[in-house]
């Protein structure tokens, strides 16, 4: 952690800052190891401190080492303003893309004297490329998600509501040991399958039903993410066909994904495979998105993001095809970027659509 703050520090200077103030939580993770859902953590050249509610006292003393630990005891971000002018600092960082409007009011009205500058990506750019540890947790995470995944496949049959099929699936998850699910699993069946992040209804899964399962585990912070599409029974064969241009277009991503490359090109390469099948205005999301402390991160595989990858970097590959009143079909696997190329984190099939239900797992 020690390694972090002084990688934070070196940045503090090359933006004309004298101190950061870290208030997302996985940032502030990242920097201290504090678990907890509220904190404000000061980063100076000399100093680093954690202010803390009554709630998360004790915690933050048991958690951090190396970190001076600030009690507020009252009125959270009017009791960070104070501190903030009691350092003496002109010019602090702050998490623009994070702090509330309220926060934002809170600590300008009471820290006189202090410029509050907001600058992105001071501490999401420290955690672009992963270390080992970091590497090995979200190894974890996801053979924990493909534990309860397997575990919970014969709950994917006819008669079953896509709630129960959910519900079923986070609790297998969680019993193969997962601090929790990193974000409402999403079992989309039918041709509500056409919608890329439908909430489990209580439609029943049906014969011949294209069914999006995307679900993840989170291990030590550390989020996985996948998705798998399932067939009720027998596959039609124009949802066998769209199945293989999801997955050609997956493998050709994978293929693209090495260091040196920009993000935007692995996503221009997926996109470029399905819109030549005619499917270009039925993928409308990016290819992929970082995973770390957070299920979705920086870098991102889309359009826009110019992000030259690095070995080190974990990302999702999940191109979709959305056919609305059909159904859809999405693939998604995590990946760490290697000096050779990328190394895919999960082991489940994905060759072709899984069977289920009517005898055939
Ligand atoms: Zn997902
Ligand atoms: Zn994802």
């Amino acid at each position: 952690m020690a390694g972090r703050i002084e990688a934070l520090r070196a940045r503090l200077a090359a933006e004309g800052l004298e101190g950061f103030l870290v208030t997302r939580p996985e940032n502030v993770r990242y920097l201290t190891g504090f678990t907890g859902s509220v904190g404000a953590l000061l980063v100076t050249s000399t100093t680093c401190r954690l202010m803390v509610d009554f709630r998360y006292l004790e915690q933050a003393r048991a958690e951090c080492s190396g970190v001076e630990i600030v009690y507020v005891p009252k009125r959270f971000w009017s009791g960070v303003a104070g501190h903030l002018c009691d350092s003496g600092l002109k010019v602090v960082g702050c998490e623009g893309n994070f702090l509330t409007w309220q926060q934002v009011q809170a600590l300008q009205g009471e820290a006189e004297g202090v410029e509050l500058r907001p600058v992105a990506g001071m501490v999401e750019g420290l955690r672009l490329v992963k270390g080992e540890e970091e590497i090995a947790c979200l190894a974890r995470a996801v053979r924990l998600a493909e534990e309860g995944f397997r575990a919970a496949l014969h709950l994917f049959r006819p008669g079953t509501s896509e709630v129960e099929a959910a519900l079923g699936l986070e609790l297998a998850i969680r019993r193969a040991g997962a601090e929790r699910v990193p974000f409402e699993i999403i079992v989309a069946s039918g041709p509500r399958a056409a919608w890329p992040h439908a909430r489990p209804s209580d439609r029943l899964l049906e014969p011949g039903d294209l069914v999006i399962v995307d679900f993840g585990a989170v291990y030590r912070g550390y989020c996985a993410d996948l998705t798998r599409t399932l067939v009720v029974g027998r596959p039609r064969p124009e949802d066998e066909e769209l199945y293989a241009l999801v997955r050609r277009a997956q493998q050709a991503g994978l293929e693209a994904l090495r260091p040196g490359v920009e993000a935007r090109e692995v996503d221009r390469v997926v996109r470029e495979i399905i819109a030549a099948a005619g499917h270009g205005d039925d993928f409308g999301h990016s290819t992929g998105h970082g995973l770390g402390l957070a299920v979705h991160e920086e870098p991102r595989l889309a359009e826009t993001d110019e992000t030259v990858l690095a070995a080190g970097m974990v990302v999702t590959v999940e191109p979709g095809v959305y056919v609305p009143g059909r159904g859809g079909v999405r693939i998604e696997d995590p990946v760490v970027v290697t000096a050779g190329g990328c190394r895919v984190l999960s082991g489940l099939p994905g060759e072709r659509l899984i069977s289920i239900g009517e005898g055939q797992v």
